[in-house]
Order: C-alpha cells, then structure tokens, then sequence
C-alpha cells in the first residue's frame, strides 16, 4: 500500500438540534493510503455522508483535523479548498447529478474547464479517454435524459476521473442501480483502482458494492464500529 493520503484524527461534526446538539461525527481517527479501495459502511444517518463530505473538502468538522493530499482542510481559505477540489478530488453521487442541458461529451469536460491552463486539444483527448474508460465513447452527443441509470452513473464515473484526480469519492454510487448497472459501475472503479491507482472511497450499505471492497470501515452513530481490511493478493 501506498503512502498516507488522508489522515483524520478525533473528528467530530455537531448540528445543533434545539438545546441539544447531534453529533453526525463522533471522535473518528482513520487514515487511508494511495490505492486503497475502501467503504464507509454503515445505515442511514451513521455519518457516512458527512465523513467523506470532510474529506472532499465540502464541509468542515466541529472539532479534529483533516489532512487529505497534504493539506490540512480546517485551514484551508475558501478558493484553496475549490482548488483541491477541482484538481485532485473527483466525486460521484447517488443521483449522479448531471447537467440535463449538456451532452454526455460536456459532462465530462466540464471539471476540465475549472483548469484553465489546460490546451484544448489536451482536454478534448482527456475526454476521450474518459469516454473510453467507462465504455461510452459511442454515445458523446447524447444528453443525459437520453441515457438509462446505469449510463449516467457511467458518465459521472466519467466526470470524476477525467482530471486523473488521486483521490475519488463516491457516495451510494448504486443506490439508483439494478443489480447488473451496479456490477458494471463497480468492475469499472476496480478496474480504474487497478491500473491508475486511484483511491476510492465509497459511502454505502449495499451488499453489492461491499463485496468489492478491499477495506470495510463500519460506522455507527458517528463513530467507527470496526475497520478491516483484506490483504492484497500477491499471486
Ligand atoms: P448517512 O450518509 O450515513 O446517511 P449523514 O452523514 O447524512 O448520514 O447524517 C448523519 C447524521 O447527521 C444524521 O442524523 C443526519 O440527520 C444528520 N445531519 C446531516 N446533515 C445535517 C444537516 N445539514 N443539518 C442537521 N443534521 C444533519
Ligand atoms: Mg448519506
């Protein structure tokens, strides 16, 4: 395993809720290396969301510290976060949340217009090779309301590793997905794991997509319940 990309020490997200507070996170150390495939698995409301939400840079714990790719996130000013974001962080969502007026082709591209010194040419090819990688290069023109659940997914697995980020995110990615969208959708993140190294971090409870994971992180009530990982097999 690679080094550590991600260190959260005593990490702990409080809403106020009236005279009370909720505590979404409570005290969660963990650590993750380059190249890990792992998942924070736990039921609704057991903080998964608001852990990887941290991580991304999205959101900002109450109290602890957050070092993601070397950068410690409570310090971060507003317009260095978005940076960390927009070059090295990639995200997928449950809803996929694409733009409904652009076409899969401009899905894709658009974390790439957030780079501005890149080349238009170098970008076009970077799409491209997107394309490929989630085996959609056929359909570039088509707009998302075009494609099944299955193909969105696709092209947002698209869009998240576009920028060949270190880091990807991805919360419930098959919580809108058949049994068969779900194994392709996560045969293509193994595959991404495999041979760019990409980490990937899910958040999920299904069955489906903890049977791939290489480390299984349980959270309940905010707090990790258990951590374990499978080792890598050398054969
Ligand atoms: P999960 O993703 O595991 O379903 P979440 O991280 O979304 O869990 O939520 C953890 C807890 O924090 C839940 O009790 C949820 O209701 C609460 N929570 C999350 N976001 C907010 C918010 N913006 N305001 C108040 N409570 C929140
Ligand atoms: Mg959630």
């Amino acid at each position: 395993m690679g080094e550590k990309i991600i260190e959260l020490k005593n990490l702990s997200k409080s809403y106020p809720m009236g005279v009370a507070a909720l505590k979404a996170l409570n005290n969660v150390t963990l650590s993750f290396a380059a190249g890990e495939f792992a998942g924070l698995i736990g039921p609704s409301g057991s903080g998964k969301t608001t852990l990887l939400n941290i991580i991304g840079s999205l959101d900002l714990p109450t109290s602890g510290s957050a070092k993601v790719l070397g950068q410690k996130i409570e310090k971060l000013s507003p317009k260095q976060a978005a940076a960390l974001r927009n070059f090295a962080i990639g995200f997928i969502f449950q809803t996929f949340n694409l733009l409904p007026v652009y076409t899969v082709y401009e899905n894709i591209e658009f974390p790439l217009l957030l780079q501005p010194q890149l080349k238009p040419a170098r970008r076009q090819a970077m799409v491209r090779q997107a394309l490929e990688w989630v085996g959609l290069a056929d359909r570039a023109g088509s707009r998302p309301k075009q494609l099944s659940g299955g193909q969105c997914q696709r092209v947002a697995i698209a869009r998240a590793i576009v920028k060949n980020p270190r880091l990807v995110l991805a919360d419930e990615p098959t919580a809108n997905l058949d049994a068969q969208n779900s194994a392709s959708i996560m045969e293509i993140m193994k595959k991404l794991n495999k041979e760019l190294n990409t980490t990937f971090i899910f958040s999920t409870h299904d069955e489906k997509v903890i049977k791939h994971l290489r480390r299984k992180i349980r959270l309940a009530d905010g707090r990790v319940a258990s951590d374990e990982s499978i080792p890598r097999c050398r054969c």
